[in-house]
């Protein structure tokens, strides 16, 4: 099978220093001929089994950050890693589990009493650094620009308020689970090093009433738990939810989730991992903890009714909702935006991102983003990929430099070729592994690449097949 290459996009941003494109990684290589035989070659990502040594230790190891890993004096006393729950709680869930049904925030039969009623008040701890609480005030700030959430300072309300008290006072970073209307003060510990915007936003959606996304009663369908790879007593942190204390409401499962595991969690070795996707694609992705995710943020909004702020509604697309902050306006899923969501996300420069029309013909995209002392914020550019509506999308993809992490926090190309963009698409950073081809799922896929300081390089082939 011949191939043309009809176009080479070659962007170059904001920095030239770093090294500019490797002669050594030609197009052939990338787009090798087993590529394009008919047969869908999705499968060799979506497989049920497989090894799971070939996929362990696919980011350096050391460098991997996890609360429960921060936790890990803590880990017998906490529940998943970073939960603070009473007993009787935890002998009603265990109690409980073993029972299936449609629910992932905490929501049992005392709901509404288990969510914070007009401003949550909240305090700090008086000596807490500087920093600690610029992180916690962003965090805050997220939530309330997100949903209709909103928090307060109860620092002169007196002791006796219930609140949650913001604290860096012990190590780790955990919190409690909602609102317990029989404690006056609710902890949410920002211990040393838990001080990042990802790991406070998801101490404060538990605190809002969030479990954790693999808690899910539905998790067996997207994960994979490889059980005799937990650490013996910490088996009971891989329980699921039962519906009776959470509701996914009806939201789908996000591997993207800030609230997701991360693949090596209360693991025996750290080279073994106890948590993989199905979706292998999505081995990077999970354990993110840049932030809350599209499907996060709607599920908080969800929970506390948000929708109700708006008297009159407006239609949105490409799964878009009202915004409750802005009723004229609608939040959009990831690569989306206009006021209906109408329109592709704006990419951070005018000189990249855009649709790209899918063709029969080989077309080639490279983004290289050089290093930067400092950023204001994010650099990204946003792609969406389009064929004809009868076709799927032959892609390959290859990392040619990138700062390679469990998450994919510093920079990252993501992907989502799913009808479904509620979830989160998936993130790929580390060229030493991250080379693959697999056909879409539809004649549409969007593609971001980002990065904030660190360099960042990558290349998208593709044509429609
Ligand atoms: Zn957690």
């Amino acid at each position: 099978m011949k191939f043309h290459l009809l176009r080479l996009l070659v962007l170059y941003f904001f920095n030239y220093s770093f090294a500019k494109f490797n002669d050594d990684v030609s197009l052939s290589d990338l787009v090798p001929d087993p590529l394009f035989p008919d047969q869908a070659l999705r499968q060799d990502y979506v497989t049920l089994n497989f090894n799971y040594d070939d996929v362990d230790e696919t980011v350096e190891s050391d460098r991997m950050f996890s609360i429960s890993k921060m936790n890990r004096l803590y880990k017998n006393f906490l529940f998943q890693g970073d939960l603070v729950i009473s007993k009787e709680f935890l002998k009603e869930i265990v109690k409980a589990s073993s029972i299936r049904g449609k629910r992932q925030a905490y929501r049992d039969s005392n709901y509404p009493k288990t969510i914070w009623t007009d401003e949550i008040p909240y305090s700090m701890h008086p000596k807490m650094p500087q920093k600690t609480r610029r992180v916690i005030r962003t965090a805050i700030k997220f939530w309330e620009t997100e949903t209709c959430v909103r928090f307060k300072n109860a620092q002169q309300r007196g002791k006796n308020t219930s609140h949650l008290f913001f604290t860096h006072q012990n190590p780790g970073c955990w919190s409690t689970v909602g609102r317990d209307v029989h404690m006056k003060k609710q902890v949410v510990n920002v211990g040393p090093g838990c001080d990042q915007f990802g790991v406070v936003t998801h101490e404060t959606a538990h605190a809002l009433g969030i479990f954790h996304e693999q808690s899910r009663y539905d998790r067996d369908e997207f994960v994979d738990i490889v059980e005799n790879r937990i650490i013996d007593n910490q088996k009971l942190n891989f329980i699921k939810i039962p519906p009776q204390f959470l509701s996914t409401y009806d939201l789908p499962y996000d591997l993207g989730s800030v609230m997701h595991y991360a693949p090596y969690e209360f693991a025996k070795t750290r080279k073994h991992f106890t948590l993989l996707p199905k979706d292998l694609r999505f081995m990077a992705t999970l354990g993110q903890i840049d932030g809350p995710s599209f499907k996060d943020v709607l599920l908080v909004n969800k929970h506390y009714k948000c929708s109700d702020k708006c008297k009159s509604e407006i239609s949105c697309q490409n799964l878009g909702y009202q915004n409750p902050n802005d009723c004229q306006k609608c939040k959009c899923p990831k690569s989306f935006g206009g006021r209906f969501c109408e329109e592709i996300e704006k990419s951070s420069s005018e000189i990249c991102g855009g649709t790209i029309n899918v063709t029969d013909d080989l077309q080639a995209l490279m983004v290289n983003f050089g290093s930067m002392k400092r950023v204001t914020s994010r650099r990204k550019c946003v792609y969406h990929l389009k064929a004809n509506e009868d076709r799927k999308i032959l892609l390959a993809v290859k990392i040619l430099f990138g700062n390679c992490i469990q998450g994919c926090q510093f920079n990252h190309l993501l992907i989502n070729d799913r009808s479904d963009l509620i979830t989160s698409g998936f993130r790929l950073c580390c060229s030493k592994v991250e080379e693959l081809h697999f056909f879409t799922y539809q004649n549409f896929a969007s593609s971001e690449f980002s990065t904030g300081v660190h360099a960042f390089q990558g290349i998208l082939v593709f044509r429609s097949g």
